[in-house]
This record gives structure tokens, sequence and C-alpha cells, in this order.
């Protein structure tokens, strides 16, 4: 990878700091895998970079300005991560590498990939865990 492919310093030192305070305030952990960790918080990093918001590297937008235009659920921790603690990029998952689905509705992709993972520390994160509802009539 060339330098010009590389995210700003800042940018990552930026997206580093948010990801060890969010893993703490979740009760979360980094994957197993410091690879995989790695190549999402640059995703993140780019995207500050582009857009000045870390959006999540792990969809396809048609078109990330008006995404972003539109709604910030995708913005970093994004909507289904703070609702149910649901992590598809597998930033913020289990110390097994598994992302938590146990909250995620029935016929959620996530539920129909991993199964039933279960939290093991229900007391922390889903800060919007009272939007649930709202969250579930929208989409
Ligand atoms: S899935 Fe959500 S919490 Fe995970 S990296 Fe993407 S935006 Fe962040």
């Amino acid at each position: 990878m060339s330098d010009q492919q590389l995210p700003s310093e800042k940018s990552m030192a930026k997206m580093n700091k948010y990801v060890e305070k969010y893993l703490e305030k979740t009760g979360t952990s980094r994957h197993p895998n410091e690879e995989v960790t790695e190549s999402v918080i640059k995703g993140l990093a780019h995207h500050v970079d582009e857009l000045g918001r870390p959006l999540c590297p792990c969809n396809f937008y048609p078109d990330k300005k008006e995404e972003l235009e539109r709604s910030r659920e995708w913005v970093c921790a994004c909507d289904e991560m703070k609702i149910y603690k649901y992590c598809h990029c597998l930033l913020f998952v289990r110390d097994d590498g598994l992302p938590i689905t146990e909250y995620l509705p029935e016929g959620h992709e996530g539920k129909q990939i991993y199964g039933v993972v279960e939290d093991p520390t229900p007391e922390n994160g889903r800060e919007l865990r009272h939007k649930s509802d709202e969250y579930e009539a929208s989409h």
C-alpha cells in the first residue's frame, strides 16, 4: 500500500482513541485477529479524511455524502451498535471474536449468520436501546 492510500495520522489517532473508549464503555473486546481491527479503523479514518465523519466502512453507499446528509445511522458507532450492541464490521466483539447478536430482531442477518451470541456484559452499552421499536418500524 502506498502512503497515498493511508489515512492521515491525525484521523488514525482520533479513531484509535475513539475505539479504545467505546470498547471500554460497551464492555466489548477487540477482535482476536488484530488485522481485522486495524483494517476497520483504517476504513473509518479514511472516511474522516474524506467526509469529516467516521462513516461505517463495511457498507456500500451509492453516494457517501448523500448518505451523511440523509442520516447519521451509519456514523460509528452506528444505530445498530447503540441499540443492539451488534457490530457487523467486527470492531466491537466478544473476546472470542463473535459479534453480539442476542438483542437483534428476529430475521436480522446477524442472527442468521451467527445464531444467538450472548452479551457477556449486559450492563454496558446499548445507550439507544429505548429506540429499538422506532428503529424496527423504520427498517
Ligand atoms: S458496524 Fe457500526 S459500530 Fe461497527 S464499525 Fe461499523 S459503524 Fe462502527
